[in-house]
């Protein structure tokens, strides 16, 4: 067992988190990531990126956090094959314990565990992922210009992808597997009072239909909740929007989450309740859920750090 102690311990190696690095080595705060189970975060699960600012030309995700990754360590990050399984968040030091029996101390702590998109866990999903099946319209409706998408889900993220997706498509259709919405009630009347959405009530998603290596997605099997009737609707994107899981179980009981389960901050700020602990990106993001804005809140996290380590060393001198 080693411990690893730094100034700036980050959870996370999304774009937050390699951000917040940045920051922080370019601070002189000698930053420690633990990268966890996926090393890069979510844009390695994508292709195209296309609203990632300073990119004239189409990037790929996982080539996006590779740049980013390499430019913190460029400038003197440490970035470390581990999983965070506890935490300790009584200090300065704050403590985290890795998978690999190693421990992690920071004098300021960034979480940037992140958010995962819910799947449905059906055929044909995985499969079709990034050939027709997404979880993010922001990030993948431009693909589906002119052409027929669904939606599935009842919640505001389903209402909002599908109004979202009217950008770019006329053909938009909301499948929901129950004859009510949940989405806030405005939401619901600008749904219902769009020409181009169409709402298939009672009907749950069997599989997602179509040759990932010809051509993608070309429709959603479906089957009535209610009457138990099989049918196929035609489609060559399907936004599956049907909720995101932050990741905060390490911290439950240490920091408080709202009822979605993100991390509570000090609002416009990534400050949690316990000074020198900050959280950026989608793990305190549940409304925008960006790159661009996990990398902005990263980056705040670390200029936060960087006050917060300052601070406490000019007491120190000054008081010692
Ligand atoms: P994440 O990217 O989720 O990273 C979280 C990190 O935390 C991971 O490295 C993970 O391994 C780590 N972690 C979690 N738990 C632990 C632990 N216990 N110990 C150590 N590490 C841990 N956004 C755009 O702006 N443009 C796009 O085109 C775009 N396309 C997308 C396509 C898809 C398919 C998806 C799923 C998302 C897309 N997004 C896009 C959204 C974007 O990827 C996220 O907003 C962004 O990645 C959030 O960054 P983050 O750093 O907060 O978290
Ligand atoms: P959500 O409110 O939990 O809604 C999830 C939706 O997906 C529900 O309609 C649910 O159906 C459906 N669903 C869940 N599992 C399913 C499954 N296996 N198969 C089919 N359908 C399934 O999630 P969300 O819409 O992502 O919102 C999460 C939180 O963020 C909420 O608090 C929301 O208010 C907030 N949010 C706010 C805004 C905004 O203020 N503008 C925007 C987006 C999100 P049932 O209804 O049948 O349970």
């Amino acid at each position: 067992m080693t411990t690893h102690s730094t100034r700036m311990l980050i959870i996370g190696s999304g774009p937050a988190g390699l951000t917040a690095a940045i920051y922080g080595a370019r601070a002189g705060l000698a930053p420690i990531v633990v990268q966890g189970l996926q090393p890069g975060g979510q844009l390695t699960i994508t292709t195209d990126v296309e609203n990632y600012p300073g990119f004239r030309d189409v990037i790929q995700g996982p080539w996006l956090v590779a740049e980013m990754q390499a430019q913190a360590e460029h400038v003197g990050t440490k970035v470390m094959w581990d999983t965070i399984t506890s935490v300790d968040l009584s200090g300065p030091p704050f403590r985290a314990h890795g998978d690999s029996g190693d421990v992690y101390e920071g004098e300021s702590l960034v979480i940037a565990t992140g958010a995962q998109a819910r799947w449905l866990g059906v055929p044909g999903e995985a499969e079709l992922a990034g050939k027709g099946v997404s979880a993010c319209a922001t990030c993948d409706g431009f693909f589906y210009r002119g052409k027929k998408v669904v939606v599935i889900g009842g919640g505001n993220t389903a209402v909002e992808e599908a109004l979202y997706l009217t950008n770019h498509s006329q053909d938009v259709t909301l499948i929901h597997r129950r004859d009510a919405l949940r989405a806030e009630k405005i939401l619901q009347n600008r749904l219902f009072a769009h020409p181009h959405i169409n709402v298939l009530w009672n009907k749950a998603v069997e599989s997602f239909m179509g040759n990932p290596a010809d051509g993608g997605l070309t429709g959603v099997a479906l089957t009535d909740t209610v009457t138990g009737a099989k049918s196929v609707e035609p489609a060559q994107g399907a936004f599956v929007a049907i909720g995101h899981a932050p990741a905060t179980e390490l911290f439950r009981g240490q920091l408080e989450c709202d009822a979605a389960g993100y991390i509570q901050v000090a609002p416009g700020t990534p400050k949690t309740a316990i000074p020198g602990v900050f959280a950026c990106g989608d793990v305190m993001d549940h409304t925008y859920r960006q790159a661009v804005t996990a990398a902005g809140t990263g980056c705040m996290a670390a200029l936060d750090a960087e006050r917060f380590v300052a601070a406490r060393g000019f007491a120190a001198r000054t008081t010692g």
